[in-house]
């Protein structure tokens, strides 16, 4: 070697050696548009075994000398297949995943560009796309500017609820509680809101004392007649109750709360209210079913998941406000010059000053890219699409004998159970949980079973965008196929059971 000469960069080396192979990697994309639409054939859930962790788990280093690049696509097609296919048509459990061929396409393109949307001095085109883009869909949420409330909303794309939820805490915490009243404050939230928010008040340093559970009605949604009475109770005893959490679209029922009592009870307090719309809050995207998302407007702050019902891939939530200076009042830690002599927030403020990330993606752009594409309307008939499908399979159910709703459908998620009469709730738990372990066993749907005010049900979420009326039809006789061969086998346990004689059993 010629010491005078400095090697060629390894970065040059690693793009000719991707030239080279460009023509194999239009293949992988070819391929990759088959995984990101699993068919009904493919596994809902692939488990993996001792031994195949194993084996996962000797792929995961690199090894010494370089491995060629398409053995390691099949390595990356190997690791994935162990997965739930949450983007599966029959898949009905959790929140499934809606994404279609623009989601990551959408990705693809912000991938490529890597921008750095921390603020617009590193990226002025996304960044002035995010902020146009948060206005518009804070618009849907009723937070429009009005003559009450000229002050402009904003919010910020997030990586999902759970931090949407976390900022709305902090920004509550530092809006309504003095720093000296914090052992003091209260928070109220739903006995059927998502568990992240008991997380996030628990992050934000409130103890488990500090966290109100308010009850629920034959409904599922929060009473706000037992919020009043503990918020009385509470200030009794001299605590702050700050902060009131609402639900748009609970993950179990889809219920949702009565936002706009809870917003005069949140006045009266002088507290905040902060609505989870993680999972529900899609509905104001809606052309048939957005009346009653745009009345959010009355809350402080809304989360919204877009990797929940807007088709995107994970990792794309947003935290909407009333206020865009309450996000900077909480974040900005530069200087005070961000906000003027009057409180106003300067145009100046950058997404670093709106929340907790520094470097962050443009996720706002995978999401936009969808949106562009599809245009309003046609993202409203997919929301509709789901909404209704749930209330036609609630039909279905109405129609069937020895079926119950437990639930009614709520936005586009149902509870029900089988329930053929003369059984102890002991009995019906374990007959609907063997009805959802069969039916994934024979990969024909995976829903997941929930606990109701005691009763066992099987839950549905119906937002899938390639399923259709004819796949809840087959479900529905499926569903009931299984239920009246289970029963039949329990009973014939029990008699087993008889037969060997009671005494046994005492
Ligand atoms: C999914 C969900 C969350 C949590 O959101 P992540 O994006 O999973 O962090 C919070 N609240 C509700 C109601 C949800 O459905």
């Amino acid at each position: 070697m010629n010491g005078s000469s400095p090697p060629d960069p390894l970065g040059l080396e690693l793009t000719a050696e991707i030239d080279d192979q460009w023509s194999n990697i239009q293949q992988v994309i070819e391929g990759l548009r088959e995984v990101s639409k699993p068919e009904p054939d493919e596994p809902l859930d692939q488990r993996a075994n001792d031994y195949d962790r194993a084996s996962l788990r000797s792929l995961a280093t690199p090894t010494v000398t370089p491995q060629p690049l398409m053995q390691v696509i099949q390595e990356a097609y190997y690791i994935f297949n162990y997965r739930m296919r949450t983007n599966h048509p029959h898949f009905f459990s959790f929140i499934p995943s809606n994404s279609t061929d623009l989601s990551w396409l959408g990705d693809m393109i912000v991938s490529a560009f890597n921008a750095h949307l921390g603020g617009t001095v590193a990226s002025a085109g996304p960044c002035a796309v995010e902020t146009a883009l948060v206005e518009w869909l804070a618009a849907k949420v009723g937070f429009g500017p009005t003559k009450i409330n000229p002050t402009k909303a904003g919010g910020l794309f997030v990586s999902g609820g759970s931090v949407a939820n976390l900022i709305a805490f902090i920004v509550a915490r530092d809006q309504k509680l003095r720093v000296h009243d914090r052992t003091r404050g209260v928070i109220y939230v739903g006995d059927q809101a998502h568990y992240s928010l008991r997380k996030a008040a628990r992050i934000v340093g409130f103890g488990a004392d500090q966290i109100h559970c308010v009850q629920s009605n034959s409904q599922f949604q929060m009473d706000p007649e037992d919020l009043q009475r503990q918020v009385e109770i509470d200030r009794q005893y001299g605590r702050v109750p700050f902060l009131i959490v609402a639900s748009f679209g609970c993950t179990e029922t889809g219920a949702v709360d009565p936002i706009e009592t809870l917003a005069r009870i949140a006045r009266e307090q002088g507290a905040w209210l902060h609505v989870d719309g993680a999972y529900g809050a899609s509905a104001a995207l809606a052309s048939e079913n957005s009346a009653e998302a745009k009345k959010m407007g009355v809350a402080d702050s809304v989360s919204w998941d877009a990797h929940k019902w807007l088709m995107q891939t994970y990792g794309c939530g947003m935290i909407l406000v009333r206020d865009k200076s309450t996000l900077t009042s909480s974040f900005y830690v530069k200087g005070d010059n961000v906000v003027d002599r009057a409180g106003r927030v300067r145009d100046t403020a950058e997404f670093w000053d709106l929340g907790i990330e520094l470097t962050r993606p443009a996720r706002a752009i995978s999401f936009w890219f969808t949106l562009r594409v599809l245009g309003e309307e046609r993202i409203g008939r997919m929301i509709d699409q789901g909404i209704e499908l749930t209330q036609a399979f609630q039909s279905l159910i109405e129609q069937r004998r020895n079926w119950e709703i437990v639930a009614p459908a709520s936005l586009a998620i149902i509870n029900f159970r089988y329930n053929p009469g003369h059984r102890s709730e002991e009995q019906l738990a374990t007959l609907n949980e063997l009805i959802s372990k069969e039916l994934l066993a024979g990969n024909m749907a995976a829903l997941m079973t929930t606990r109701l005010r005691g009763k066992l049900a099987l839950r549905i979420c119906c937002i899938n965008t390639r399923l259709t009326g004819e796949d809840m039809v087959v479900l529905m006789e499926r569903m009931d196929r299984i239920a009246t061969e289970m029963d039949q086998m329990q009973r014939a346990s029990w008699k087993s059971i008889e037969q060997v004689g009671e005494s046994d059993y005492r």
